[in-house]
Parts: structure tokens; sequence; C-alpha cells
């Protein structure tokens, strides 16, 4: 079985908020699109919509937040995940300055793959992006180690190209080569020093000996004398709504259709699985492109 909401976009894939909490203060923290954030949602809770989505044909999870990895519960929650979903993907994104304690169990649980927020190999201009202590760079590197140490495949860097870092691309490329990771370059959504992605692919281009183009959100890939970058623009590309397979979930256990609207959410509420796949159903149904590049149809 696959979802497919009213514009013929399958739906594959729950994105779980599972806590607004942070221990850092990125400057252009978009928060997953949502508003301040209320009580948290329950383990239990997000293992029975985990259980729902996968029941209506979902096969991949992604954990997000806040910081995923302030909730201590994390492994049980994932355990929770793959007793009631085996067959599906668990992924999750981190700010990775906890991942090294935590990389092995998460993975021993059930947690497939690692995209880890990192926009500097730079300790001061880490800190003034993300507000971090000192010291929470290097927990990063470790964790981005333990992570690969552990299995995780594959592992991502998240760098938000700003213009504070953009002069730090091909040193990140590098690092990315030589730690075995691929590195996502993504571009800023909604106000702030954007930096030029566009002169970024541009070069990326001209060096490149292949390039690839995934379905999802028709993201371009390419490679570099053994490195992988991987470019994610989700406001220029006019295709990225079309290619949108993801129902969100929020922090405080709302069914969010898309992640630029808060008018049309779907509070859980309830424990009852024939209830929460009835919710799920909506809130498919409630999805429309919110880029419609002028056409109503545009998504179809
Ligand atoms: N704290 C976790 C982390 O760092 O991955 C999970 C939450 S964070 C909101 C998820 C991802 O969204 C991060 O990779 C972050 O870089 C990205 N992100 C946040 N705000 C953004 C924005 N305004 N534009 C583009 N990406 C953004």
């Amino acid at each position: 079985m696959v979802l497919i909401d009213p514009y013929g976009r399958k739906v594959t894939g729950l994105r779980i908020s599972v806590t607004s909490r942070c221990n850092l203060r990125c400057i252009y923290c978009h928060h997953e699109g949502e508003v301040a954030g209320g009580r948290e949602i329950s383990r239990e809770m997000a293992v029975n919509v985990v259980n729902a989505a996968s029941r209506l044909g979902m096969r991949s999870v992604k954990i997000t937040g806040g910081e995923p990895l302030m909730r201590r519960d994390l492994e049980e929650m994932i355990a929770g995940f793959k007793e009631v979903a085996p067959g599906v993907e668990i992924s999750i994104t981190t700010n990775g300055v906890y991942l090294k304690e935590r990389a092995e169990r998460l993975a021993a649980a059930g947690l497939s793959r690692a995209n880890i927020s990192l926009d500097s190999l730079d300790p001061e201009r880490y800190r003034s992006i993300t507000g971090a202590r000192e010291g929470d760079l290097e927990r990063v590197l470790d964790g981005i180690e333990a992570a690969m140490l552990s299995g995780l495949r594959p592992v991502k860097l998240n760098m938000v190209v700003l213009k504070e870092n953009e002069r730090e691309i091909p040193e990140m490329i590098e690092f990315s080569r030589k730690s075995g990771v691929t590195l996502q370059l993504i571009e800023l959504l909604g106000e702030g020093p954007k930096g030029d992605l566009e002169s970024v692919e541009r070069l990326l281009e001209a060096q490149a000996d292949g390039v690839l183009t995934r379905e999802l959100h028709r993201r371009r890939k390419y490679f570099l004398n053994g490195a992988v970058v991987e470019i994610v623009r989700p406001i220029d590309n006019t295709e990225f709504c079309a290619h949108c397979n993801r129902l969100r979930v929020t922090s405080d256990g709302k069914l969010k259709p898309c992640l630029l609207r808060n008018d049309n959410l779907l509070e859980i509420g309830s424990t009852d699985p024939d209830e929460i796949e009835r919710l799920i159903l909506e809130a498919v149904r409630r999805r429309e492109p919110f880029f419609r590049c002028g056409d109503a149809d545009a998504g179809r």
C-alpha cells in the first residue's frame, strides 16, 4: 500500500520532531516550521504514530527536533519504532554534540543513518553561528567519528550555506572526503545572511567527475575525486513541493502536512491505532503544494 495525496504525490516518510528543546541556538534555525513549543510528544504516542504510518505503507522515519539527543529515552523510542514497524528505516538529524556517547546504543536500537549539522570547522565561527559552548565543535567531530564506527550509513553533514561560512566549503569537502561522509550544502530557508549557493554549484559542476539527480526534491549529487556533495535547495527549486513525500509530526503531537504552514495541523490526541490511522489519512488529504508555481495543478 502507498499513500497518495490529492496532488498525486506519494507519502512514504514521517518526519517526527521529538522535542523542541535544543542545546544550541543556531542563528538561522527554522524550528522545523513549528510555533512555540508546548508539551512534549510522549514515547508511547510517537510509537503509535509510527505503527499507524507503517500500516499505511510509510517506509521511513526521520527523527528531528529541537535536538533529538536532548531526550534521554531516544534509544527506547527507536527500539519501540522497530518493534511495531521492523521494516521501517529510521534516521536522525542531530547537531552531534552528544552523539559520541550514544551512537553505538542508537545503532543497536535500530537507527540506520544520521545527518549531523556542521556549519564550520573553525571553532570561533562554529560558536558564533550555533551559540555552542567551548569544546562543542570537538564533541561534534568525535560524534561524526563515532557514527561512522557504529556502522550508521550514510552519515551526512548538513551545512547551511551562509555568508559567514561559504569560503569554508572547499575545506568542508576535503573533511568529508577524509571522513567518508557525504556533505550536504543546504540553502538557507527564510530571511538571513544567505551564501551564494549558485556560484558554488557552478564550481562543482565544472570540477565534478559525475553528477546524479535524486528524485527527492530533485537534489543534485556531485562526485569529486572521492568526495560526495549534495545540494539541497528548498526555495529556488520549483520542484521542491512536487517531490515532497513526507508528513511531519510536531514535537507537541500534531500531524503537520507542510513545513511552511501552520493552519492545517491535526492534533493526534488519541492512542487508538484506528483513530491515528484516520488522522494520518486526513493529514494526507490536506497536503497541497506550497509553491504552486502560479498553477493550482502544478503538483499533479
Ligand atoms: N538539532 C537537530 C540538527 O541540528 O540537525 C535537528 C533540528 S534542525 C532544525 C534540522 C536541520 O534543519 C539541520 O540540519 C539544520 O541545519 C536545518 N535548518 C534549520 N534551520 C534552517 C534554515 N533556516 N534553512 C535551512 N536549513 C535549516
